[in-house]
């Protein structure tokens, strides 16, 4: 069944290796016995436990290997058949993937989070958006003030005893994906209000953290573990800090680098799903004494998706080659696979919705769970806006 909706590495055959057809082959075996046909739970509490099992599966699985070797194709590949095969094994994959990569670029593992993500026995969290502070990063207002740093007396005591070279965090994060359910956050925070962007550092925090408290789930249309954070004070060691002070900003989005074309790779394997569903039941439905495929106007539809799925596919593959090859940064190409990839699929998604009528709105319909799911790809890690400036922006600036 799988490939049904034109998945096929051959379609991509450019910007592969023999390396990627032998993990894929491991990722879809993966999802043949974990997760088979099923749909992902429907309550947030039930997503929330199946979130932490997959973690542990896919670790003992060996697919977290791309993520760990910086293999941003492998990561096309993972995250376009866990897209296929559940949204919510997606989103766990991508969450390790984004927790992991700030400590990899770094070259750093403060606590060892990261090798215990990579083998499935911790579950990270990425923890930038705030409540005014989403599309605009720089505008964060969560601090972190490093012991003896200030004399200030409106910046809370950061100086408490035996603190020497501890960071204080106060602020909060919201909408942040396993909140509540990770182990580690990789935290952003401004050691340098004045500084915008530059004064960003990136600290990875222990949940259990004293000062660090969940402070509840946000609930998503589809399944999906998310809530908001608080820190009170929260200590943790000069080692906590990944890298330079004033760099977080420059790693976070060295990271969602990496990340975007995964985002665009998901979106493509929901989309691919759809695209076989609909294809599907236009040949066996009848209306009107004939097959719906043999219209016209269901054929536009089939035809339109399948050309953006493939145009979208290649964008996706491309990015994550020219990282692969050497690229130290792929913003533009990143941003053009996420923008795409992610409004494509949800054209791709309402257009199946379309092809199977009535059928298609009822929760047990995969096609229904991928409407509500695909949704959040055109905002999480930026906006297609944002994707949009980076593109128009970069070539207004740079020619
Ligand atoms: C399912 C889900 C999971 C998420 N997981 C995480 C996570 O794990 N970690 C994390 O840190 N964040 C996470 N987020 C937050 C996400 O990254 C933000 O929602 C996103 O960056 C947009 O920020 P915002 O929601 O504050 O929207 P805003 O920034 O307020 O934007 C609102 C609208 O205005 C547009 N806009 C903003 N600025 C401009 C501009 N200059 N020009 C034109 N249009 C503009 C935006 O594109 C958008 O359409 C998640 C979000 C979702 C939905």
């Amino acid at each position: 069944m799988f490939d049904a909706g034109g998945l096929s590495l051959d379609a991509v055959a450019a910007f592969v290796d023999p390396s990627h057809r032998e993990y894929r082959e491991r990722v879809v075996a993966f999802c043949r016995e974990e997760i088979g046909e099923g749909h992902d739970p429907d309550s947030d509490g039930a997503a929330r436990v199946r979130a932490r099992e997959l973690v542990g599966l896919m670790g003992r699985a060996g697919l977290f290997r791309p993520v760990a070797e910086g293999d941003v194709r492998g990561c096309v590949v993972a995250r376009e058949v866990l897209g296929w095969w559940s949204p919510l094994a997606d989103a766990v994959f991508a969450l390790q993937g984004l927790s992991s990569t700030p400590g990899l670029i770094c070259g750093e593992d403060p606590g060892g989070w990261v090798a215990r993500a990579m083998a499935g026995e911790a579950m990270g969290a990425f923890a930038m958006t705030e409540r005014e502070a989403g599309s605009d990063v720089a505008a964060m207002a969560t601090v972190a003030v490093q012991a003896g740093a200030t004399s200030d007396a409106r910046v809370p005591d950061a100086a408490a005893p035996g603190d020497a070279g501890r960071f204080r965090i106060d602020g909060g994060k919201t909408l942040i994906s396993n909140a509540g359910v990770a182990d580690f956050y990789v935290v952003f925070a401004s050691t340098d209000p004045g500084a915008g962007t530059r004064g960003i550092s990136c600290f990875v925090v222990p949940a259990d953290a004293d000062g660090l408290e969940f402070a509840g789930a946000q609930v998503m249309s589809a399944p999906h573990p998310l809530g908001e954070i608080r820190f009170d004070g929260c200590r943790v060691s000069a080692e906590a800090m990944l890298g330079e002070a004033g760099t977080g900003f420059k790693t976070g989005m060295a990271a969602l680098d990496r990340l975007r074309p995964t985002v665009a790779a998901a979106a493509c394997g929901m989309a691919g799903r759809a695209l076989g569903e609909a294809v599907g039941h236009a040949r066996e439905r009848r209306q009107f004494g004939r097959a719906l495929g043999s219209f016209q106007l269901i054929q536009e539809k089939i035809a339109a998706s399948a050309t953006e799925l493939t145009a979208g596919r290649l964008l996706a593959y491309r990015a994550g080659w020219e990282k692969d090859r050497g690229a130290e940064r792929i913003t533009t190409e990143a941003a053009m696979a996420k923008a795409f990839c992610t409004e494509a699929a949800q054209r791709i998604v309402d257009r199946a919705l379309q092809v199977l009528g009535g059928r298609g709105m009822l929760a047990s319909n995969p096609v229904e769970h991928l409407y509500r799911s695909v949704r959040a790809l055109r905002i999480y890690e930026g906006t297609t806006e944002i994707q949009h400036l980076i593109i128009g922006g970069g070539l207004v600036r740079d020619g």
